[in-house]
């Protein structure tokens, strides 16, 4: 009895998705597509606080699929808005499978290409869109795409369009498509903004939220390092993987040049050039794509990017999550740590973090309302001396937050530190040497104060 309660049957799926969905390997429904499938079924506009891997796409699109059923005149009856061109891809791809033992047809629209391909689609007849907003609006001025069989839209990852900047498109298109359609609205998060435009947008909506907390907690494991500088942190890192501690891997770092630090510090002495590829904004889209179905097929190992590139991105079984620097987007650590533990695979999570990114991190510990364990450097792992350049700028960072928190602190650093330290850096940029690598001097002045001089010496323990 329980068993037949608890599987996608109980929902009146036809037999075309339930057979899609048994190729595709759900048995159990998540608990979101529990809470969202049935009341989607009925036509309930739906608010969903969900992350990705929590099995939120299949959620919304087994009912919409269910709703559009085949193949049916020229106009698209279903759009839905994703952030990036990736989630777009991705979403369209799950359109796909689900919707492969019936005809329904599907596009997915988005920037970076030409829009020639797209527009045929859409031409031949279209049942449901996958769009980014900005392509969409594009397409729908140029008279590309008719709207009035509209009766399904749905925003996914809503808390991303708006950061993205989409609202202006959001609301265009929302006075430009029929009024009487079902509307449901994804978030990963749901601060102000979106409650806001989850009123313009949502009539009478069912509020349906899992929890990322538990999930994270219950299938993460979680641990921190904390460490002086950022070649520490890459020394960590191949002693990691050196150990085989780590396997499959995704590294997120804050920016572009980051990432490519990292991939070159990695690359060749410690992984296997085949078996580490870099994502970020200034890879081409086709490079981008390949590497993330390289590392999805398992034909590479570790994936650098940055939180922007991997947006959305459903990439499973990871064994680990690198965090190689603290998210300033405070939710990105759940995004990124929600990687890994998927499908009920235990992964972890371990991030790397310098004395200026302890203020990041307790807001992260605030937000997931745990306490991240912290562990000491290994004993075999070189404490690599901080460079002057990099110890000022932690410095100046730290009194920066210091200042975010209290109005009346006036800056120990600015005050104290900065006469030498401007006269320093004039002399490293007069001798033409940017100051880094060097410096045990100034490093030690750092270590001392953050706690870091015990070890800060450069040398093998
Ligand atoms: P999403 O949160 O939509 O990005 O989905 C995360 C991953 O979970 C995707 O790879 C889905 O294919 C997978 N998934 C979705 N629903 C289920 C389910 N009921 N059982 C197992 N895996 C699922």
């Amino acid at each position: 009895m329980e068993e037949i309660e608890n599987t996608f049957e109980q929902f009146e799926l036809n037999r075309q998705l339930l057979n899609a969905v048994a190729d595709a390997g759900y048995t159990i429904p998540t608990p979101i597509q529990q809470k969202t499938i049935l009341l989607t079924l009925q036509g309930h506009d739906v608010l969903g606080i969900a992350q990705t891997g929590t099995g939120k796409t299949a959620a919304y699109l087994l009912p919409v699929l269910m709703k559009v059923k085949y193949a049916q005149g020229k106009l698209p009856r279903c759009l839905i808005f994703a952030p990036t061109r990736e989630l777009v891809i991705q979403i369209d791809k799950a359109v796909g499978e689900l919707a492969k033992y019936t005809d329904i047809r599907h596009v997915a629209l988005y920037g970076g290409l030409g829009p020639k391909t797209q527009i045929e689609a859409i031409q031949a007849g279209v049942d449901i869109i996958v769009s980014t907003p900005g392509r969409f609006m594009d397409l729908y001025l140029r008279g590309e795409i008719g709207v009035k069989d509209i009766k399904v839209m749905i925003l996914d990852e809503a808390d991303k369009m708006m950061d993205m900047g989409f609202m202006p498109q959001i609301r265009s298109i929302l006075e430009v498509i029929p009024r009487k359609r079902q509307n449901l609205l994804f978030s990963a998060t749901f601060p102000e903004k979106v409650e806001k435009l989850s009123y313009e947008f949502l009539e009478f909506p069912t509020r349906i939220e899992v929890s990322p907390q538990a999930t994270t907690a219950e299938t993460v494991k979680q641990r921190m390092f904390p460490v002086p500088n950022t070649q520490t942190k890459i020394n960590i890192l191949a002693y990691l993987f050196k150990t085989g501690e780590i396997q499959k891997t995704i590294i997120f770092t804050r920016s572009k040049d980051i990432a490519d630090k990292v991939f070159e510090a990695l690359k060749g002495p410690i992984i296997a050039k085949g078996d580490i590829r870099v994502i970020h904004a200034n890879k081409g889209q086709n490079t981008r794509i390949n590497s993330m179905d390289a590392f999805r097929e398992g034909d590479v190992k570790v994936l650098i990017s940055t939180d922007v590139a991997a947006r959305g991105i459903d990439i499973q079984n990871v064994s680990h999550v690198i965090n190689f620097d603290v998210p300033l987007i405070y939710e990105d650590y759940v995004h990124r740590i929600g990687r890994t533990g998927r499908a009920n695979n235990i992964g972890e999570a371990i991030t790397f973090l310098t004395p200026a990114e302890e203020y990041h991190i307790k807001k992260i510990e605030k937000i997931i309302r745990m306490e991240i364990p912290r562990e000491l450097i290994p004993l075999d792992v070189e404490i690599a001396p901080t460079p002057f350049d990099e110890n000022q700028a932690m410095l100046l960072e730290i009194d920066n937050q210091r200042k975010k928190e209290d109005p009346t602190f006036k800056g120990a650093f600015h005050e104290k530190k900065n006469p030498r330290a401007a006269a320093a850096k004039k002399k490293a940029m007069t001798s033409g040497k940017s100051g880094g690598g060097s410096s045990s001097k100034s490093s030690s002045s750092g270590g001392k104060k953050y706690g870091f001089s015990k070890s800060n010496k450069g040398s093998k323990r």
